[in-house]
Parts: structure tokens; C-alpha cells; sequence
């Protein structure tokens, strides 16, 4: 077996038992702590656990690796400080099902595997980047959201590994009628995407291909539930230039690139918001894209930023390079972009 493949079998194990994590935890919200991080956005025991989970698995499989990862321990270790381990105790708790013997100990450090820093964009050896949950908000609505796994060499992914635990392998079924069994993507660059059941880590995949939508066909857009996220006012205005719209499908997380992968929507519109008073523009997270991009792009679509320049993961932990995201398949992008520049809504920085 080829280290890649050994890398993708490790990967596929690590999202599904984080899936199973996250899928028990989002079954019983109520009883689940979170807390809100500095920057306001909210963080829980889910989003712990589902790293620990991951972590756990990937040391395991694969030794010693350079995870780059959303979350780290300090919150839970300072809590502890101050006499209340019962955030951390519940992350243990949680993973217990799949983690014989886990101590608090072990998850805290488990976690914190995921703190190392990008290797340089030149550098030969590459790195892990997880979000252990994407669309944490999805989640503690009880709606869409997904665990993105992805090794990036060179500012480009190889191997994407994608769980969403609500989304359906039946395309006809609404996003907010969530199917317990869940999808999951895997893409290898170069090689393809597959989709398998989420809830079997040994299902048999099928291959995922993007097909250009039929010429007059109203454009099914895709975008965030969060309007901080994404200017829905502009998309909107995008899609008055394509054609005909239709009512665009908003969900929480990466598994919009997915849905525009296998066809149940055309476009995926991330559109920067213009910075508020005071603070700088919004720099998009590589664990935000790297896993869902090259699901899209191995299906065949085109994943670019708003000014259709190709997404570069290899500055840091910011797409610092990249001004929003635009994907869908390949003409359709075309279309956008050009949409996009005859709006002028955003100002070339070259
Ligand atoms: P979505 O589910 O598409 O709304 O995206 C969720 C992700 O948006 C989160 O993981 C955040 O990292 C990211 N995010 C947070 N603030 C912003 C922002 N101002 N613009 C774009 N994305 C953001
Ligand atoms: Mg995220």
C-alpha cells in the first residue's frame, strides 16, 4: 500500500468515528456544554471531542503527524485551573464508546496534537488540517454541519476526506431533513471522489461526477445560513445576471461543496462582506475549505475565489492569498466570475 493510501484508509476511519461522536452528541444537545471563544464564535464539547477523535486516530494509524487543526486544549486546561474539570471530563466521556480507558489527561492531549503550525509552502513534507466541526452553529441548531479532513502539500490538497452526518445519499431529500446515516466524501487528487454511507466504515463508494447543468435551467445556488458569513444581497445579484434564479439553498458548512459536487445545487457563492468599522477583511480558514474544495474540484467543478484565482493553501492557516470562494462546474464558474467582475463589487488587490 502506498503511504497515500495509507494516509486516506487513516483519514477515512478518523472522520467517520468523529462523525459517530459528533452524531451521539448532537442527539442529546440539551445536556451538552459549550462556550463562546474570543472571537465570540461558539465551541463545545462536540468540537473537543470530535478532534480528540481524530487525533486519536491519525497518531495511531500513522505515528507521529503535523495536524494543523481549529481547536486546542487551553480553555479546557485553564478551566480545569480554576476547579471545573466538568467540560474536559465530558469530552473523555464522549469518546469513551470508541476510546477503551480515555482519561481526561488523554483527550487534552489528544487535542492539542492538533496545534502545530503549516509546513512552509515550500517545504517537502506536508500537513494535516481538520475543522472538527464545520458550521458549529449548523450543528447546535440541529441542522448541517461537517467534520473536514484534509493533507495539504505544496498549498494544495491531495486527500480530502469529508464527513456531513445529516446529509443524505438520497439528493431529493430537503437539507433540513436530516438523515441520520450521514455521507461521507473521500478525494484523492488526481483520482477522483467518491461518496460512501456515513454510517458503515467499510461501505462500498461511489465515484461523484459534476455535470455541466442544462443551458436555460434555472441556477440552484448554494450559500451560508449566516448572512456574516457570505452577502446574500450580492449572490442574489449574481444570479439575476445567470438566468432565471431559483430559491437559493442555504446550509451550514462544507458540505456545500459537496452539494454542488453531485449536482442537487450549481453554485456555491462565498462572498466577502465589507469589514466593519474598524477591523480588518475576514481571511477565510484552510480547514474552512481544504477537504470540501478538492471534493468539488475532483468531481470536476471549478473552485476559485471571486476573482477566479485558484484557492492557495500554502500561506499559513489563512487562504491569505484569496478573497472569497465561487465553485461550480466549469462553464457555470465562467459565467459567475464574469457576473461577478461586471458587478465590480470587489477591487482587485493587484
Ligand atoms: P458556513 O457554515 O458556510 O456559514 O461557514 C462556517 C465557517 O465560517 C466557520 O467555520 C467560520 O470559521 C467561518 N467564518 C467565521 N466568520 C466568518 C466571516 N466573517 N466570513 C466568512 N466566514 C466566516
Ligand atoms: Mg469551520
Amino acid at each position: 500500500m502506498t503511504d497515500y493510501a495509507k494516509s486516506m484508509e487513516a483519514a477515512r476511519e478518523a472522520v467517520h468515528y468523529a462523525c459517530a461522536v459528533c452524531r451521539d452528541l448532537q442527539g442529546r444537545l440539551g445536556e451538552m456544554q459549550s462556550r463562546f471563544k474570543d472571537d465570540k464564535s461558539p465551541v463545545t464539547v462536540a468540537d473537543f471531542a470530535s478532534q480528540a477523535m481524530v487525533a486519536y486516530i491519525l497518531t495511531a494509524r500513522l505515528g507521529r503527524v503535523r495536524l494543523v487543526a481549529e481547536e486546542d486544549a487551553a480553555a479546557l486546561r485553564a478551566q480545569i485551573e480554576r476547579g471545573d474539570s466538568s467540560m474536559a471530563e465530558a469530552v473523555a466521556e464522549a469518546v469513551r464508546p470508541w476510546w477503551d480507558d480515555v482519561t481526561v489527561e488523554d483527550v487534552l492531549d489528544a487535542i492539542d496534537v492538533g496545534n502545530a503550525e503549516p509546513a512552509s509552502s515550500s517545504g517537502l513534507h506536508g500537513f494535516w488540517t481538520l475543522d472538527p466541526i464545520d458550521g458549529t452553529k449548523g450543528f447546535l441548531r440541529g441542522g448541517q454541519y461537517a467534520v473536514s479532513l484534509a493533507w495539504i502539500e505544496h498549498g494544495a490538497p491531495l486527500i480530502g476526506v469529508l464527513g456531513c452526518p445529516n446529509l443524505s445519499l438520497d439528493y431529493s431529500r430537503p437539507f433540513d431533513d436530516l438523515d441520520p446515516r450521514g455521507v461521507l466524501y473521500l478525494a484523492a487528487s488526481g483520482e477522483g471522489v467518491v461518496e460512501a454511507p456515513g454510517d458503515d466504515p467499510a461501505a462500498h463508494a461511489n465515484k461523484v461526477v459534476r455535470l455541466e447543468p442544462a443551458e436555460g435551467e434555472p441556477v440552484r445556488l448554494c450559500e451560508s445560513v449566516e448572512s456574516g458569513h457570505t452577502s446574500h444581497d450580492l449572490s442574489e445579484r449574481v444570479l439575476e445576471r445567470l438566468g432565471e434564479p431559483a430559491e437559493p439553498a442555504r446550509l451550514d458548512s462544507q458540505a456545500k461543496y459537496a452539494v454542488v459536487a453531485r449536482g442537487q445545487a450549481d453554485l456555491y457563492l462565498r462572498l466577502p462582506q465589507p469589514p466593519k468599522p474598524g477591523k480588518g477583511e475576514y481571511i477565510e480558514r484552510i480547514w474552512d475549505h481544504a477537504a470540501g474544495a478538492l471534493v468539488a474540484r475532483e468531481a470536476g467543478c471549478a473552485v476559485t475565489d471571486v476573482f477566479g484565482r485558484e484557492l492557495d493553501f500554502g500561506h499559513g492557516k489563512g487562504l491569505e492569498k484569496n478573497r472569497g470562494v465561487v465553485v461550480a462546474p466549469v462553464r457555470l464558474h465562467g459565467m459567475a466570475i464574469g457576473a461577478l467582475e461586471e458587478l465590480g463589487s470587489f477591487r482587485h488587490p493587484e
